[in-house]
């Protein structure tokens, strides 16, 4: 197994190559050199034209696989070897970047060559090599963040929404969608993006990094929550199988929006009895519409199946059955410093908890300046999630008084979804 540049130089075939690589280490005819995570390359000139012929040579880290366009009759040459004496001696000569075109094609070929043929490859074959280049997603998403940390967030920012693109599109090929959604979104923040809303995602991303890093030690759950993040889908018999929650369900808050081709819709129950919230998510393409409708205000009776998680919140309802009968037992949150004190332990749970669904009493919305903001009975604050459109709606059916209302929470605003008004619970 391959884990340090060492291991890579064990590899030399002979002294007199890796001496030969250690002159070329100290040479300026170097005219790239970059890496990505997983592959090390650099263009090497010919002659006294920098912008000349240049060799072109490649490492694979995580295989030991050379390539080099040089004569040398083994690999690793001395370009190769002289790559990896630059990640072992002399990291800052690396920049991360993305590959060049004939490093793509270099690593297409590579990743061609080793891809067995499928049919007769067993599954747990399949997941483990998807788990290996998840891997190696994220040993590139690290360097890929701790390449931000160095730059600093205004650097980055400056850089424009490229940067983030391209990270997006290299975790979508290692197979890490959940991710690459981040960056994706980050990418679309554009100039309203703050620093923090782009510190909070990145420390996100590397929380995932080191989690990753450290998955045998996670306990069985919360090693299944570090692939919902990651993006991986869990099987529908996997989560039917996991015990039903029968309750009489109440729809509080419905969301609905688009990435990218896929529209998704986010549908949020209230078990009567348990008090659980249940979080239905879909997909759909283009103008299809979603299996079910799941009206606002209306109940279902039946079995919710949580996603498995140590914080359980995603889940499917096979097979609900219209209520027909009144829902009761709306409480909710009238102190918003009880809100944040269970936020913080459901956080403690699942760490990349992202909206955290709220019902609050007796809050006040109310206009301070441009911030809009509400307040509880104490008069703490709470500012709405700069998406939130309603804002006057709200504050018209509150006529300035306290309302009930249920909202996703980020851990830093809200989102209101639906409002308690006279006609009962309606969108928000
Ligand atoms: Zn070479």
């Amino acid at each position: 197994m391959i884990s340090t540049p060492d291991d890579l130089l064990r590899l030399a075939p002979d002294a007199k190559t890796l001496e030969a690589g250690r002159k070329l280490f100290y040479s300026r005819r170097w005219r790239i050199i970059g890496g990505d995570g997983t592959w090390l390359w650099g263009e090497f000139v010919y002659g006294p034209n920098p912008m000349g012929k240049a060799i072109e040579s490649a490492v694979k880290l995580t295989t030991g696989k050379f390539v080099c366009s040089c004569r040398a009759r083994q690999r690793p040459c001395a370009h190769g070897l002289a790559l990896v004496l630059m990640l072992k001696n002399a990291q800052e000569r690396i920049s991360v970047a993305q590959p060049p075109a004939w490093v793509r094609s270099v690593q297409f070929q590579a990743d061609k060559a080793v891809k067995p043929v499928t049919n007769v490859v067993a599954a747990d074959d399949r997941f483990e090599e998807r788990l290996a280049l998840m891997t190696s997603g994220v040993e590139e998403l690290e360097v890929r963040l701790l390449d931000i940390a160095r730059r600093g967030i205004a650097d980055t920012l400056a850089q424009g929404p490229d940067l983030f693109r391209a990270a997006a599109a290299r975790l979508t090929d290692a197979k890490l969608p959940g991710p690459a959604g981040h960056f994706r979104r980050l990418a679309n923040l554009g100039p309203d993006g703050t620093e923090a809303q782009i510190a909070r995602a990145l420390a996100d991303l590397y929380l995932f990094v080191r989690a990753w890093k450290n998955k045998e030690e996670l306990s069985v759950k919360q090693h299944d929550e570090l692939l919902q993040f990651a993006g991986m889908t869990t099987r529908k018999d996997d989560i039917l199988r996991q015990p039903g929650l029968e309750d009489h369900w109440l729809v509080m808050g419905v969301v609905n929006g688009q990435e990218e081709k896929l529209r998704f819709r986010r549908v949020w129950l209230r078990g009567e009895k348990s008090r659980r919230f249940a979080l239905l998510v879909d997909y759909a393409f283009g103008e299809r519409p979603f299996e079910r409708a799941w009206p606002l205000a209306t109940s279902f009776d039946g079995k919710v199946h949580y996603y498995p998680g140590s914080y359980p919140q995603r889940a499917i309802f096979p097979h609900p059955v219209p209520g027909g009968r009144p829902y009761d037992g709306l409480i909710g949150y009238t102190s918003f410093t009880n809100m944040r004190a269970n936020y913080q332990k459901a956080l403690a749970f699942n760490p990349w908890l992202y909206s955290y669904p709220v019902y609050l009493q007796e809050a006040r919305p109310a206009q301070h300046g441009h911030d809009k903001v509400l307040l509880d009975a104490k008069g703490e604050v709470i500012h709405f999630h700069p998406d939130y459109e309603n804002f006057y709606t709200l504050l018209a059916i509150s006529g300035g008084g306290p309302m009930s209302l249920f909202a996703e929470f980020d851990g830093y605003r809200l989102l209101p979804l639906s409002i308690v008004s006279e006609m009962g619970l309606v969108a928000g």
